[in-house]
């Protein structure tokens, strides 16, 4: 009725807004089947560490390959996947499958698992990474959980004792995208985590001789080091970026300068030669 009234603009925004929340709701439904009709792959990005530049680890990255809508980005379903509770087996089958690939990987090679705050606040998140372990036979050193700075809003207590039961299972904990949320000090104090990774923006602000970016970086890292946590820098792109990161103190370094995600084939190919030297260009 409000739209019948004087308003030539909703007339005008309508159908547009229409049209999405129907593609939304198409994409939902094809999403609700794509782990059943193996549409979903992971894809593997080194992190180096920053001085030796040898493999310490790789993030698993899902892609999804649709049927009805072809290469759809993560940045375009894992939202999607969060609002409708889809993240939950989506989930739980890319933690399977990482495992599945790294124990291929030569120790103490690590694999990094994003989890969302819907996933790590289902009730028995840690029963289904310990069945992940177990199924797979890496061990718990092997893990990496990382999570962003929202899983503290919604329910903080909750979020703090999921991680801790991982913890307790040897897994490491990582801060993913430092400094683009809501950020309060606050958890960094009552969580242990093993790598704070400072968010790609920040990176490429610092190699645009941003003075704030700098600074920043210069802060988390000296932060990390009197917290005995180690820092990730995200992004990196070319050689100068590299050494300045290192320069700058950061522990390990992710970007495409150092590999871009890969197929799990790949990503084991250069988990071997990393064992006898340097993977970089
Ligand atoms: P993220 O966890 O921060 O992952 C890093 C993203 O940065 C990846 O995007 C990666 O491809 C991209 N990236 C890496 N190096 C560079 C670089 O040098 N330059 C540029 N421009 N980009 C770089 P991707 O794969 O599109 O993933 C986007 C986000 O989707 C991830 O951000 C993560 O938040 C989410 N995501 C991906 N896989 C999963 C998953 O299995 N579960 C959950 N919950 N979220 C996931
Ligand atoms: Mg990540
Ligand atoms: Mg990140
Ligand atoms: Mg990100």
């Amino acid at each position: 009725r409000a739209k019948d009234e004087g308003g030539g603009d909703h007339c005008k925004f309508e159908p547009t807004l229409h049209a999405e929340a129907e593609e939304r709701r198409k994409l939902e439904s094809a999403l609700r089947f794509a782990t059943a009709k193996d549409e979903l792959l992971l894809n593997f990005q080194p992190v180096v560490d920053a001085n030796s530049e040898q493999v310490v680890s790789f993030e698993a990255l899902v892609r999804w390959q649709s049927e009805e809508h072809g290469f759809v980005r993560p940045d375009k379903f894992i939202p999607l996947a969060e609002d409708t509770r889809l993240i939950v087996p989506i989930g739980e089958w890319v933690l399977r499958e990482a495992c599945r690939q790294a124990v291929l990987w030569p120790d103490p090679i690590k694999v990094a698992v994003n989890v969302s705050g819907e996933q790590l606040l289902e009730p028995g998140f840690a029963s289904c990474v310990v069945r992940a372990l177990s199924d797979s036979g890496l061990p718990a050193q092997r893990l990496e959980v990382e999570v962003t700075e929202s899983i503290f809003v919604r329910d903080a207590q909750i979020a703090r004792q999921a991680l801790e039961e991982v913890m307790a299972l040897g897994c490491s904990i990582a801060l993913d995208d430092f400094g683009t949320g809501y950020s309060s000090l606050g958890y960094l104090r009552a969580l242990r985590f093993s790598t704070i990774k400072v968010d790609r923006s920040f990176v490429q602000g610092a190699a645009q001789k941003s003075p704030e970016s700098l600074a920043i970086i210069n802060a988390v890292v000296a932060m990390a080091k009197s917290l005995d946590m180690t820092t990730t820098a995200e992004g990196v792109e070319d050689a100068q970026q590299a050494a300045m990161i290192r320069d700058m103190g950061c522990t390990k370094i992710q970007g495409f300068y150092f590999g871009r995600p890969m197929p799990a084939a790949e990503a084991a190919v250069i988990a071997e030669r990393s064992k006898t030297g340097r993977v970089a260009a």
